[in-house]
């Protein structure tokens, strides 16, 4: 009998399991991709946005194009889940299916820090990004403050990322020596799962003059003074802030009672709910791994392989593996690689690959194999 597999948001998660499902069992389910939006955007994109590289629509891949047996896209907006009758409304009908994977990733909470929605500029959102290029186009000087606002947040290195990006972008305009960058964290080292990553990272601070303030939390900031107020009493000067928001699941995954402490609970293994045939995957839970697009996409492997052998009733499905590389932009072309892994039951590695323009090429060819795995006909 078919199976009708309904997918909740069409990001990395969403779209490598029902690409998995369809390149494995497309005659035996019915599978129904939705997301509010018509085109995926790679997260990294955001730094193309924010320092005038490409426009929206150079950075989207459309949903339209995709060509995949068994799965349909639909572009509605998810207005409330019942995960106890797997029942779910949008804004265009109302769905039942066999089951359920929610794949809604993580919003902001641009509100919960006090002063930043009037203070700041953020580069989390697509269109915070687009805004930043123009407010950047407009500097000329002055100390430019990055704070990390909450944990966790998407991608541990993005900010070390925007940093090295921004000594660049000064650079090349003639500006950098009237320009201070510093990254506010509340972390000891940049990113604590790779000492080596880290390592790395500091030393292209030192050379490129970024500060690095560690265990410092911001807490508010003072839009008027341009201030940014930390739990023991300090203020950090700005002339612009750039704020990493305190993340939250969806509105529409509150209201559902699926989220627990924040997140949606899963099983390490198989990223099940505590409801029967409700899956989860992605920022969106708090399985054990960063908020990265490559560990939502290895959790959405894992629930593919339970679901195929579910379906055909046979095979030893493989459990999630917490592994995945993440690469870092330094600046001048160079990418660093850290390869985390992050097994369930095992403390978390993060070995690191020096910068290199070889990367570069590599993190290329990471965008087209999955433009080509989660669109094209197989
Ligand atoms: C600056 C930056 C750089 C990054 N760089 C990297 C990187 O180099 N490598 C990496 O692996 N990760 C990177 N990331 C992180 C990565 O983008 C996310 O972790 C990843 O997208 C999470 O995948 P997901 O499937 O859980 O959620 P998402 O990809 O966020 O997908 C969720 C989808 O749900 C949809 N949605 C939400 N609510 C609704 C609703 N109510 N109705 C319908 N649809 C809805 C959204 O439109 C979205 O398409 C970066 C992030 C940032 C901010």
């Amino acid at each position: 009998m078919t199976k009708n597999i309904l997918i909740l948001g069409a990001g990395f998660g969403g779209l490598e399991l029902s690409s998995r499902l369809s390149a494995e069992v497309a005659d035996e389910v019915r599978v129904t991709l939705i997301d509010k939006n018509e085109a995926f955007k790679f997260g990294f994109s955001k730094f193309d946005l924010m320092f005038g590289r490409a426009s929206m629509s150079d950075i989207s891949l459309y949903y339209r194009d995709i060509v995949k047996p068994g799965v349909e896209f639909r572009q509605e907006t998810v207005l409330s889940i019942d995960p106890s009758t797997k029942r779910v409304t949008t804004d265009a009908r109302t769905y039942e299916p066999d089951i359920l994977v929610v794949a809604l990733g993580a919003d902001y909470d641009f509100h919960s820090t006090p002063g930043f929605a009037d203070g700041g500029h953020e580069f989390y959102s697509f269109d915070g990004a687009l805004a930043l290029n123009e407010v950047l186009n407009e500097f000329k000087s002055g100390s430019i403050v990055i704070g990390i606002l909450g944990q966790p947040y998407k991608c541990p290195p993005a900010p070390c990322e925007a940093a090295m990006l921004l000594h660049e972008w000064l650079t090349e305009r003639g500006i950098r020596p009237d320009a201070s960058i510093s990254l506010v964290s509340q972390w000891a080292i940049p990113v604590p799962p790779s000492p080596d990553g880290s390592k790395a990272i500091l030393g292209r601070f030192d050379e490129l003059g970024i500060t690095y303030m560690p265990n410092t939390v911001i807490t508010s900031i003072d839009p008027e003074r341009k201030i940014a107020l930390t739990d023991e009493g300090g203020e950090i000067p700005f002339d612009l802030f750039l704020g990493i928001p305190v993340h939250r699941v969806p509105a529409v995954v509150e209201a559902s009672g699926l989220a627990e402490g924040g997140w949606i609970p899963v099983d390490d293994r198989n990223l099940s709910t505590r409801f029967p045939d409700v899956y989860a995957v992605g920022d969106v839970t708090s399985a054990p791994a960063p908020k990265a697009g490559v560990f939502a996409e290895s959790e959405a492997r894992a629930v593919a392989e339970y679901l195929i052998a579910e379906i055909r009733g046979a095979g030893s499905p493989i459990p999630f593996q917490g592994a995945g590389v993440c690469y870092v932009e330094f600046g001048d072309n160079l990418i660093g690689k850290v390869n985390a892994n992050f097994l369930p039951g095992q403390s978390p590695t993060a070995p690191f690959d020096d910068a290199s323009l070889e990367l570069a090429a590599e993190k290329g060819e990471f965008a087209t194999e999955r433009k080509r795995r989660w669109f094209t006909a197989p």
